[in-house]
């Protein structure tokens, strides 16, 4: 919608630095803001609320302010926000919180509402808006997400989507927007179990009686999901994360899970979507109907095609799986010579990724986490600590595994200390069922609350097939590591099957998913957040960016999985989706031509300022 030319100039001094230079054409092209005359009334919320069953939640705070002297302090609210700060579910459900604090302030304007009690120091803070909404909308269904989303377009609203605010880049949070709430659509239901289901538009292409396949909304999280299929004694791809929801930011970003190496990415599952698009319609995408639609919400990102308000996935046989868990502590030692215990340290993580695509060839998938001058409770000393815990699905014993991990366990028994020791215990859990293994993970919770920045990048299984790859690696992680932070390595990676979708192509060729995160302490400066920042995406990043590279054209070979990377990250479009970006941006144009949904870093958004407020001129 355009603004009325009376605003024009009002809009003029207040807009952000990167339209001043542009023409007072381009201006019109510019969401509406509080400020401006534009704005819905009092009255125009009202209405608005009563199209929606009154669903809408207005003058939204963030969730510290009831710790805060002054009109806002409210003991109980602070008491139940203090004790509850760091849960996940609980976040989920507060309209004015995400998942990490990063992303509720508004660093431009240095605003933020840390919670006093959690500042170590000892200065007083002012609560401010920062990045959170002050309208939401918790939607009951399709019909409500339509509403609101005419409702933003007609008054030119910023929107911005939420589910359960676990986004790593901030993309469901947005200052003076309009908040689509979806973790309330919650239902799970199953399709097909009598066979002849067929997605949207598709005629003879029906599914065969035994191919269960499982329609979840919106909002459900992981471990409903999880369990509700395993339930029904198959199982489905999922993330390994149990309150991150599975039909959002997930799906649309690709979502790994620990199922991936045996089935690929979660969003090659999908055979149908529910969609409220821009212009308010609501529309199916499958294969048939909207083609175009469903190879883009399948890997091309979250909040940026349309809502997706449900999807059927494919599920699968229940399988056998062996795991092996590793947990290597090596103790700095005050009589040791400087970095002994680091090489060898480092030796582990080398031989480690050289057992890669052994690993692969097994069907192993699973995590490690690389933690150094860790201080270990006890006995108290410092040392630096490798876990892992790796699943490899369709073993019916342990045989394969036991060969598979020999050497290492070989090795570490020399390097690092005897099994007695208690410094490396490996050990190796005999078959079990894989729904099992997903009713554990339904019950794993994790805690939230923090300051996390990460970036990330997919190692090719080429690179580490040579000695000379795998200790470039090595080395990279290595000067990684020595800038703080923990390095967590990801055996998800799909493997080549082909599919078609807008998953970056990268993840067919990748054998670990590699993230180093970084943070800083609750309510630190904005100066020193901008330097951690400024580490990451100038440093560490870039770092792991020349592994998979070509030297004579200058550019990577690889990319980085989009819902795990680094806001920041230079080059995104390459980095993210390759060369399937040009695609994406054509269907976005097609499918949300003004530009109602947007994010960042996400397709089409580098046409808009920083904010996603005006159009940036050409
Ligand atoms: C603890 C933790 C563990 C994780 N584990 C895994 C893992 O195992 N595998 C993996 O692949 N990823 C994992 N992730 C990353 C995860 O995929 C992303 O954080 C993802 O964006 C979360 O999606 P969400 O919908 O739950 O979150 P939100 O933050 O609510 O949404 C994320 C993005 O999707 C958009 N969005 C949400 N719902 C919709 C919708 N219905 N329609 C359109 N856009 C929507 C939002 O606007 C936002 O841009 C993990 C993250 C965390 C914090």
């Amino acid at each position: 919608m355009q603004l009325p030319q009376a605003s024009v100039f009002a809009t003029l001094l207040l807009l952000p630095l990167t339209v001043t230079a542009g023409t007072v054409e381009s201006l019109r092209n510019c969401k509406c803001q509080p400020y401006l005359p534009c704005w819905p009334s009092k009255s125009d919320w009202q209405k608005f609320n009563s199209t929606i069953g009154g669903m809408l939640i207005a003058g939204i705070r963030p969730i510290s302010s009831a710790c805060y002297e002054g009109p806002g302090y409210n003991k109980v609210r602070c008491d139940e926000v203090t004790k509850d700060f760091g849960d996940s579910i609980w976040r989920a459900n507060q309209p004015g919180a995400v998942q990490h604090t990063t992303w509720e302030t508004y660093s431009p304007l240095e605003e933020s509402c840390p919670l006093p009690s959690l500042l170590t120091d000892g200065t007083r803070k002012q609560c401010k808006q920062g990045s959170v909404p002050q309208y939401a909308v918790r939607a009951r269904n399709a019909q409500d997400i339509s509403t609101a989303v005419k409702f933003a377009t007609k008054h030119s609203i910023p929107v911005v989507i939420k589910n359960t605010g676990h986004d790593f880049l901030g993309r469901a949070s947005r200052r003076n927007a309009l908040l689509i709430w979806t973790h309330f659509l919650r239902d799970i239901s199953f399709e097909n179990q009598y066979g002849g289901w067929e997605p949207a538009g598709c005629k003879g292409d029906k599914y065969k009686e035994k191919e269960l396949l499982v329609k979840a909304e919106a909002g459900v999280m992981v471990f409903e999901l999880a369990k509700a299929v395993s339930k029904k004694g198959r199982t489905v791809v999922a993330g390994a994360a149990s309150t991150v929801g599975v039909v959002g930011g997930f799906l649309q970003g690709g979502g790994h899970s620990p199922l991936g190496v045996w089935k690929g990415l979660a969003s090659d599952h999908a055979v149908e979507f529910e969609v409220v698009l821009a212009d308010g319609s609501i529309v199916k995408a499958s294969a048939c109907t909207n083609p175009e639609l469903f190879w883009a919400l399948r890997g091309g990102g979250g909040s940026t095609y349309g809502v997706v308000t449900s999807v059927v996935l494919r599920t699968h046989e229940d399988v056998s799986f062996v795991q092996y868990a590793l947990n290597v502590t090596i103790p700095i030692l005050p009589n040791e010579t400087p970095g002994t215990a680091n090489d060898t340290f480092w030796e582990l993580v080398n031989r480690w990724h050289t057992m890669a695509p052994a690993v692969n060839d097994l069907g192993g998938s699973g995590y490690y986490f690389l933690v150094t001058n860790f201080l270990v409770p006890e006995p108290k000393v410092t040392a630096h600590v490798f876990v892992g815990y790796l699943f490899f699905f369709g073993q019916k014993d342990t045989k394969g595994v036991e060969k598979l991990f020999k050497p290492l366990n070989d090795w570490l028994y020399k390097a690092v200390g005897t099994p007695e020791s208690g410094l490396v215990s490996p050990l190796i859990s005999p078959p079990a069922p894989a729904t099992g293994y997903l009713g554990t993970l339904a019950t794993t919770l994790y805690g939230q609350g923090g300051t996390a920045i990460l970036g990330s990048r997919l190692l090719s299984r080429e690179l580490l097939s040579t000695p000379s790859g795998v200790q470039k690696s090595t080395d990279a992680l290595r000067d990684i590591d020595y800038l703080g932070g923990f390095i967590l390595g990801h055996y998800v990676t799909p493997g080549p099957k082909p599919v078609d979708s807008a998953a970056h192509s990268a993840w067919r060729k990748a054998i670990t998913h590699i993230v180093v995160t970084n943070n800083w302490e609750q309510g630190a400066s904005f100066e020193r957040q901008d330097e951690i920042k400024s580490l990451m995406t100038d440093f560490m990043v870039p770092r792991l960016k020349k592994l998979d590279y070509d030297t004579k054209t200058g550019k990577q070979t690889m990319g980085a999985y989009v819902n795990e990377s680094d806001k920041e990250e230079l080059t995104w479009q390459d980095s993210f989706w390759g060369e399937k970006y040009g695609r994406l941006k054509k269907i976005k144009a097609r499918y949300d031509p003004n530009g109602v949904f947007w994010c960042k870093p996400c397709v089409g958004s580098e046409d808009w300022d920083l904010d996603g407020i005006c159009k940036v001129p050409r």
